[in-house]
């Protein structure tokens, strides 16, 4: 980076120590990797028959994490399991990391180390390995943006795009519980109280350490199960939205099937809240939604009782012209809004 850019002489942080630091504790060797951190770039040698697959994601302080109600771990981890997640949707294999980071006048090495230990715990199921990043300083928010690539076999990448007329729609898991997490992070007393302790525990997981579904999301690819796939990062109203607009469709939610933890329903009636409502407004869950043509059902079925994986149907792609319903537990069709986390809206829309 810049001189300019880069850390002052008073920053409390030296960025070439730094940079020292986290290539000791997480420079790896990796068969496919030529050259990792400490050259002008990394080296990566592709592997055969596949595509590459790139996504990068900015985390802002203030927009997407506050460090209040979230540690640094806790930022590094969700970080990585927001980019893994994209990974996940597209049927694809997470292979690297890089990590660009501004960091304010008062952050400490250990602060950065903490949140590299975050984001190095949540990369490591998938195998995935550090190769690089960017050092600045910030005059002010913390900035953290990742960039993973990952390989799919040529032509087997899930994409938006794929839904028809008549495909189930399913999702893996459980919807909502991030967004009860952190309403309980946030207000610790009136609600949290009266939820028994395992029901509080396991809220506050799901949203502190959620998983990214990659093995899942790569069997649904490899073995053609799905049309369409999307992760669930904004909220189901808003994200089944974009896959409808991708793939020129519509679709039927059945409210009654929408899939709720125990604790989520604990949640909802302890706070006096819609269990629906959080499951489709809540962010965060990084369930993966796609769809499938019935013909495939049954495979898809078999698939997931074999890998231990919950998974519901919850409606159906039907035309443009029908838009996104939610069909209620009375039968009554209603549109369906959305409630998810939009961007420069101001707040959720
Ligand atoms: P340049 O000045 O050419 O951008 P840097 O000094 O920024 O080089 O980076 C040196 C090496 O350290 C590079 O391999 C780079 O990818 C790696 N690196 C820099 N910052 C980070 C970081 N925050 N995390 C991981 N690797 C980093
Ligand atoms: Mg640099």
């Amino acid at each position: 980076m810049a001189p300019s850019a880069r850390l002052k002489a008073s920053h409390r942080l030296h960025e070439f120590d730094l940079i020292r630091a986290i290539h000791r504790r997480y420079a790896r060797p990796d068969p496919s990797l030529v050259r990792g951190i400490g050259d002008d770039a990394a080296v990566v040698a592709p592997p055969a028959g596949r595509e590459l697959v790139l996504t990068t994601d900015l985390l802002v302080e203030g927009v997407h994490f506050d460090l209040n109600t979230a540690a640094l771990d806790d930022v590094g981890y969700k970080a990585a399991i927001a980019n893994l997640s994209d990974i996940a949707a597209m049927g694809a294999r997470p292979e690297h990391v890089l990590v660009a980071l501004a960091i304010p006048d008062s952050y400490s090495k250990g602060n950065i180390l903490r949140l590299y230990r975050g984001l190095m715990a949540a990369c490591r199921p998938y195998r995935v390995s550090l190769i690089g990043g960017d050092t600045s300083a910030s005059p002010d928010a913390f900035f953290l943006s990742l960039t993973v690539t990952d390989t799919v076999p040529t032509g087997s990448a899930l994409l938006r795009s794929g839904a028809k007329v008549g495909d189930l729609i399913y999702v893996i898991g459980t919807l909502g519980d991030s967004l009860a997490g952190l309403e309980l992070l946030a207000d610790r007393r009136t609600v949290a109280a009266r939820l028994s302790r395992a029901h509080r525990r396991f809220l506050i997981a799901r949203h502190r350490r959620p998983v990214a579904h990659c093995s899942f999301g790569q069997l649904l690819s490899r073995q053609r199960l799905a049309s369409a796939a999307i992760d669930l990062s904004d909220g189901l109203s808003g994200d089944l939205r974009h896959l409808c607009e991708e793939s020129g469709v519509g679709a039927e939610i059945q409210a009654g099937e929408l899939p709720l933890s125990p604790a989520l329903q604990a949640y909802a009636k302890t706070s006096r809240r819609d269990p629906t409502a959080l499951a489709l407004q809540g962010g965060e869950d990084y369930e993966l939604l796609w769809t499938t043509a019935p013909a495939k059902q049954r495979r898809l079925q078999r698939l997931a009782a074999r890998s231990g994986r919950r998974i519901t149907c919850i409606g159906l792609i039907r035309p443009k012209t029908f838009g996104i319903q939610l069909r209620d537990a009375h039968d009554r069709l209603r549109r369906l809004p959305v409630t998810s986390y939009v961007h420069f809206s101001g707040a959720s829309r």
